[in-house]
């Protein structure tokens, strides 16, 4: 601690770089250990990565707290939140330039994911968060640094990382009910179900803008019809009903503004795990389910939508189907086929956000233009396809087309929020009035193929650095590169598209992307890393920790690489 105050008040009045003196640097003070891991080298630019470390001995977490791993994650999380409240309770007076004088931490939003922002172990607990080191213009303000170093962050770390000054309760109902998430998510393919929604569970959110839960006093609670009701045990909650969605093809049906999208969207985001009071805590859906939608305008590379689409004008090919500026519905045959090749197992879609003629042609339409025509064989003579080849089930939401009857597994009416079961009525109505479409597949789906990612067409260089920016969680520079997420929208948190970036990175640098293995194992491959090591083990420089990164689902990293509009793959024949 002393060395520290000499350095300030040496460095003192002097340019901002005088700063990095402290890069590398460890100081004890007396709860804790203070790291420099990486010092900005401008008042304006990113703040300063440091962490603290306190002794597990003195943090005092008791085992069951960070024991098994999803306690640990959960815990991180909880604290992680815990540090950045208080950072918003400190007084706001701001000296200086820039960021000075400013802690930052990663915000967790409804999820708990596993972040590096808190590294804990029986040894220590280790909280890493940016500070914005103060100066005036760019001159170091020694005393501000003091200030910020010796009288707030102590406060702060007694706050946030000591067991004993936390509520306990209200700590291990966080663990709880994470946990009991997690074991309501394993019993879902048991019970041959792609997702559940427990009674009770509030679904929407407060605004557009505001993934917080709606007011209860506005918001109608979910109740399982008594038909598709079930209960799960869960290891701290109990005996839980509500309702399961099977496997198959499940129908959303209703009218327009009764609640479709809103449970849909609710079982897109329940493959992560939600805080104690989200509304969506029980809520689970397989943790491979990925939600699938028209994304015109993007780039796809050699992607074989030969199912959905061929005989496309001037004789393109699609079996290796590349495109700069895809349609609505070559875009969204790419992604469903994306999304099979990386394992998904259950298919999200929205009728909001799909192309139509993807979607639909009706016997109408099939008598004005013919087949040979057109080149889309639409979703719906596909569905039950996909589920009998592939085991790939769909949950979709439509309300304008009655031709879904005939190939639904369930069909779910939403009336007023409330759901109800109809597959029996939507039988009877499609016996009683037969469409006259044709049914426009072959036989079978069709095999996938294998893609090749090419290393030599990823370049995250920009000049002669590494670059990796999240953009929120719309865009991630890699490069010169700007990969579009917008439409990849499961990913939730900044620090996951962070993360996404320097997977890919790592998986450069490593040979895992070698111009051999297809996209399918070189994901594979860097979950195990991440498995083994942490999330951690992908940072570019081992001896500059980052506390940013959020775990992203492998199939976002393999979404985020077919995105990237320099990608060639070889595809494996
Ligand atoms: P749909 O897709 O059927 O047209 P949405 O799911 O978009 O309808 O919902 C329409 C509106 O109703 C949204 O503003 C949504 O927040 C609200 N809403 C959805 N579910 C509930 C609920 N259970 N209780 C109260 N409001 C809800
Ligand atoms: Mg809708």
């Amino acid at each position: 601690m002393e060395r520290l105050k000499q350095i300030l008040s040496k460095i003192n009045g002097k340019g901002y770089k005088a700063y990095k003196e402290l890069q590398g640097k460890s100081f004890k003070f007396p709860d804790f250990e203070l790291w420099f891991y990486h010092v900005q080298g401008d008042p304006f630019a990113a703040p300063s990565q440091l962490a603290v470390r306190v002794p597990q001995q003195w943090a005092g977490f008791p085992l069951e707290s960070y024991q098994p791993k999803i306690r640990k994650i959960t815990l991180a999380d909880y604290l992680t939140r815990s540090f950045y409240s208080q950072v918003g309770k400190l007084p706001r007076q701001k000296q200086g330039s820039g960021k000075s004088g400013d802690f930052q931490i990663d915000r967790p939003g409804q999820e708990v994911l596993e972040r590096t922002s808190v590294m804990l172990n029986e040894h220590w607990v280790e909280l890493r968060f940016f500070a914005g080191m103060p100066a005036a213009g760019r001159r170091i303000l020694g005393h501000e640094a003091e200030k910020m170093l010796f009288d707030e962050l102590p406060k702060l770390v007694l706050n946030s990382l000591f067991y004993a000054n936390l509520n306990s309760g209200d700590l291990f109902t966080h663990l709880k009910v994470v946990e009991d998430q997690e074991v309501l998510r394993r019993q879902l393919s048991e019970n041959g179900l792609v997702a559940f929604v427990a009674d009770g569970s509030i679904l929407p959110r407060k605004s557009g803008v505001d993934q917080r839960p709606l007011a209860p006093e506005k918001a109608i609670a979910f109740e399982a019809p008594s038909d598709l009701a079930l209960e799960l045990k869960c290891p701290h909650g109990g005996n839980i009903r509500g309702m399961g969605i099977p496997e198959g093809v499940t129908l959303i049906v209703g009218g327009g503004y009764h609640g479709k999208s809103t449970l849909l969207r609710s079982l897109e985001l329940s493959i992560y795990n939600h805080i104690p009071g989200d509304g969506r805590e029980r809520v689970v859906a397989n943790p491979n389910a990925f939600k699938i939608r028209a994304e015109d305008g993007r780039r796809v590379e050699k992607v074989k939508i030969s199912p959905f689409i061929s005989n496309l004008p001037l004789k393109k090919d699609t079996q290796k189907f590349s495109s700069d500026d895809a349609s609505g519905s070559t875009s969204q045959a790419a992604n469903i086929i994306e999304a099979l090749e990386t394992g998904s197992q259950v298919l999200l879609i929205d009728e909001d956000t799909s192309a139509t003629n993807f979607m639909i042609r009706d016997a109408r339409m099939q008598m004005l233009v013919a087949k040979e025509q057109e080149p889309i064989t639409p979703f719906i003579d596909k569905v039950q396809q996909l589920y009998r080849d592939q085991d790939v089930s769909t949950v979709l939401v439509i309300g304008g087309a009655g031709d879904y009857f005939d190939l639904a597994d369930t069909v779910l009416m939403m009336g007023k929020y409330r759901p109800r079961l109809v597959t029996e009525e939507a039988r009877d109505i499609a016996c009683q009035h037969p469409n006259y479409r044709k049914q426009e597949a072959g036989t079978n789906f069709g095999g996938l193929q294998e893609r090749v990612p090419q290393p030599e067409s990823i370049n995250p260089y920009r000049k002669n650095n590494v670059q990796v920016k999240a953009q929120g969680v719309e865009g991630l520079q890699l490069g010169y590169e700007n990969i579009d997420l917008h439409y990849l929208e499961q990913i939730m948190d900044p620090s996951q598209a962070r993360a996404i970036g320097e997977m890919i990175c790592y998986a450069l640098r490593k040979k895992i992307i070698d111009g051999q293995q297809n996209l399918k194992e070189i994901i594979e491959q860097l979950e195990q890393v991440i498995d083994k090591n942490g999330l951690e083990a992908v940072s570019p420089n081992p001896q500059q920790p980052r506390g940013d990164f959020a775990r992203p689902r492998p199939m976002e990293v393999a979404a985020a690489i077919n995105r990237l509009r320099t990608l060639i793959v070889r595809v494996k024949t």
